[in-house]
């Protein structure tokens, strides 16, 4: 078979990778001027820079951590960040530490006691949305002055209209213990992300178009290829019929200092409504012992509105747009060649693991077919 791949990020990757061992060829489009997606890393004086915000590698499969590794060798980073909040420190995840610094709590059962006095207003009803879930979650102090006003910002609505979901991403722990994630498996890539993709893509079956955006001929493409995978967003596909989905962009902000230390964390989130950022990364504290012990590198990550032509960072999985998302399923039926895939062509809010993990399963349906 002759396989289209649009996007050279983690799905398309792996999908390519997969699918050349069975005798296939495959070109892959890529319309950035790089391989990666938005996992893409460079080398700047001696430190992998995540060019496109923070990317920790978390897991609880086994079996994708294994099949990670085969691509690069990963530290034991353990990602711990620390929010701000008008200048006053607090650990995240939700934890004892937090508790602590937040109402001088020193036990599990204090905690525990303050956090259900906190959230009795909620009188035990099932949370219908982020606000009232952070407050059954967590209380109201936590959510108002780490939750509310990070929140806010990063999806540019009212956490009253945010699906509860999105804040049951991050732990909270009657523990002293400030690791970000509960999976049994955590690190970065020593020396970036770009060689796991590279590696992938390293085939001789497998030829890669940067600066090739599938839009400049898409009905050429459609017509010969046998099957395409299209990581791109699934309503610019079929040119908005349905209506857009929306999509949260993001504006980076990197710049090099002349001081080694910056602010003493990969991660600060600035989780106050006023700072116009959320959260501000120091590249060199993903690998330690890397870079130029009197240069640092840091970048402000900026949420923005979503418009025509921007980068789709986040899908906003509410309601409304995952029917709008259902219809749009419906209408690809009427392309039988064309299998959408990934974090924009299925829309849907996945971290690296699970892009991995639908993309070999993708690999294995479409083989299955085949036979
Ligand atoms: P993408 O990486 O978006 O790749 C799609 C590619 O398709 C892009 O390169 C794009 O340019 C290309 N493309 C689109 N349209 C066209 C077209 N018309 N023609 C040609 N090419 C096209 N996950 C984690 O597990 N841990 C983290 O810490 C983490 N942090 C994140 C932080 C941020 C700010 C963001 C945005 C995401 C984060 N993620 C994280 C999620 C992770 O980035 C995704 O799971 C993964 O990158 C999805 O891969 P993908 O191939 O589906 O999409
Ligand atoms: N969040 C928050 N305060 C923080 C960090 C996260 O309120 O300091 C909320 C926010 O709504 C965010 C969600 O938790 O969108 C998920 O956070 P995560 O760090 O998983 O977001 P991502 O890295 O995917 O942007």
């Amino acid at each position: 078979m002759n396989y289209l791949v649009v996007g050279a990020g983690l799905f398309g990757a792996t999908f390519a990778h997969e699918v050349v061992k069975h005798g296939n060829h495959v070109t892959v489009l890529e319309k950035r001027d790089h391989i990666g997606g938005n996992i893409y890393t460079k080398e700047i004086d001696g430190i992998q820079v995540h060019q496109y915000g923070a990317h920790i590698f978390h897991t609880r499969s086994k079996k994708i951590w294994d099949y990670i590794n085969r691509f690069a060798e990963f530290n034991r980073y353990t990602n711990s960040p620390i929010a701000n909040y008008h200048g006053k420190i607090y650990n995240l995840p939700f934890n004892m530490n937090t508790f602590h610094q937040m109402w001088g709590v020193v036990t599990p059962q204090q905690a525990l006691a303050e956090i259900n006095r906190q959230r009795s207003e909620m009188n035990g009803k099932s949370p219908k949305n982020l606000e009232e879930q952070a407050i059954s979650l967590v209380g109201k102090d936590i959510y108002e002055k780490l939750i509310k006003g990070y929140t806010e910002k990063q999806w540019g609505r009212r956490a009253t209209d945010l699906p509860a979901f999105i804040i049951r991403r991050l732990p909270v722990r009657l523990a002293y213990n400030n690791n970000y994630f509960n999976d049994p498996y955590q690190g970065i890539p020593m020396g970036g992300y770009t060689q796991i993709i590279e590696k992938m893509l390293g085939n001789n079956n497998i030829k890669v178009k940067i600066n090739t955006d599938f839009f400049d001929k898409k009905e050429s493409y459609i017509k010969n290829y046998d099957k395409i995978i299209f990581t791109g967003m699934i309503d610019r596909f079929f040119d908005y019929q349905l209506g857009e989905l929306e999509y949260r962009s993001l504006k980076f902000e990197t710049e090099e200092m002349g001081i080694g230390n910056y602010q003493g964390n990969a991660v600060v989130n600035y989780t106050d409504s006023q700072t116009p950022f959320t959260r501000i990364i120091e590249h060199k504290y993903f690998e330690f012992g890397k870079g130029d012990k009197n240069k640092t590198i840091i970048t402000h990550e900026y949420p923005q509105t979503w418009h025509r032509g921007d980068e789709p960072y986040y899908p906003i999985n509410d309601r409304i747009n995952n029917e709008k998302y259902k219809n749009y399923t419906q209408l690809a039926q009427s392309v039988p060649n064309v299998i959408f895939g990934g974090r924009l062509g299925q829309y849907r809010y996945y971290n690296m693991d699970q892009t991995i993990m639908a993309s070999l399963q993708l690999v294995k349906r479409v083989l299955e077919d085949k036979e």
